[in-house]
C-alpha cells in the first residue's frame, strides 16, 4: 500500500499468488509489497475511506468506485479489492492514491523495515498468508460464491448466512465447515502479523471498524 508505482494495466479481479523466484531478492519495503498487496487486494480491508485532503471527484475520474455512505454521517469509501490494483500488485493511481494509501503501513512492513524481522522471513508470512486467502477464495467459490470484486470478509459473512439459512445439502455443509476453519486460520494471520493495534481502534484504510469489527473480528 505505501510504496507503489504507477502502472497501466487494471487487474480487475484478483491477482493470482505469483512471487519473485528468488525470495532473496526481497530486501526492501516497497519490494515486500510488491510481492503482496494484500491491503489492496480485499484481504485485510473491505473498503479505504476518504479524508480532508482527499480529491473524491478527481479519484472517481481516475476510475475509483468512489460513493457516499448513509447514515448519520456520510463518508466517502471505495471497496477493495481495488479497481486501481494492477496484476503486477501495482498502484494504478498511485501518484493521486488517497491519504489512508500514502500512509498505511502494516505491522509486517513495519517490522520489516524496522530490521526486527528479516525481508526473508516477511516474504515467507507474506506468501503463507496469500496462500491461505487463496484457499479462503477457492473454498468460497466451490461454495457458490464467485463474486471475486468483494472483500474476503464480506464474501464469507454472506456466505454463512446462506449456510445457516438451513438449506444448505450435506456436502456443502462439509465444505462450509473446511471454510470456516480456512478463514478462522487466515483471520489468526491477519491479526498476528498484519494488523496493529492503532489501526484495530481507528478508522479508514486501518482495518476499518466495518472491515474490523464487522468482519475480521465479529463475523469470522
Ligand atoms: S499488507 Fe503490508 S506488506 Fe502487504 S502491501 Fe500492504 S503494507 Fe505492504
Ligand atoms: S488506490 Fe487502491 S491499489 Fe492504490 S494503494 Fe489505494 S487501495 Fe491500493
Amino acid at each position: 500500500m505505501y510504496l507503489r508505482y504507477f502502472a497501466r494495466t487494471p487487474f480487475a479481479a484478483l491477482p493470482p499468488v505469483g512471487f519473485p523466484a528468488d525470495g532473496g531478492a526481497v530486501k526492501s519495503g516497497e519490494q515486500l509489497c510488491r510481492a503482496c498487496g494484500l491491503c489492496c487486494d480485499g484481504t485485510l480491508f473491505d473498503l479505504v475511506k476518504l479524508e480532508r485532503g482527499d480529491d473524491a471527484g478527481k479519484l472517481k475520474a481516475l476510475g475509483l468506485p468512489v460513493s457516499i455512505s448513509r447514515g448519520k454521517t456520510p463518508v466517502a469509501r471505495f471497496p477493495q479489492p481495488c479497481s486501481a490494483l494492477c496484476a503486477d500488485r501495482t498502484c494504478q493511481v498511485y501518484p493521486e492514491r488517497p491519504w489512508q494509501c500514502r500512509t498505511f503501513e502494516c505491522q509486517l512492513f513495519k517490522d520489516a523495515t524496522a530490521g526486527r524481522i528479516t525481508f526473508v522471513a516477511a516474504l515467507r508470512l507474506v506468501k503463507q498468508t496469500r496462500r491461505r486467502a487463496d484457499k479462503v477464495r477457492r473454498l468460497l467459490r466451490e461454495l457458490g460464491d464467485t463474486d471475486e470484486h468483494r472483500a474476503l470478509g464480506e464474501r464469507f459473512h454472506r456466505t454463512s448466512e446462506r449456510m445457516e439459512s438451513g438449506k444448505a445439502a450435506e456436502p456443502a455443509k462439509i465444505k462450509f465447515a473446511d471454510l470456516s476453519l480456512a478463514v478462522h486460520r487466515l483471520k489468526l494471520f491477519l491479526h498476528d502479523k498484519f494488523y496493529t493495534q492503532n489501526e484495530a481502534r481507528s478508522g479508514g484504510k486501518s482495518p476499518s471498524p466495518e472491515a474490523a469489527e464487522n468482519h475480521f473480528k465479529m463475523t469470522f
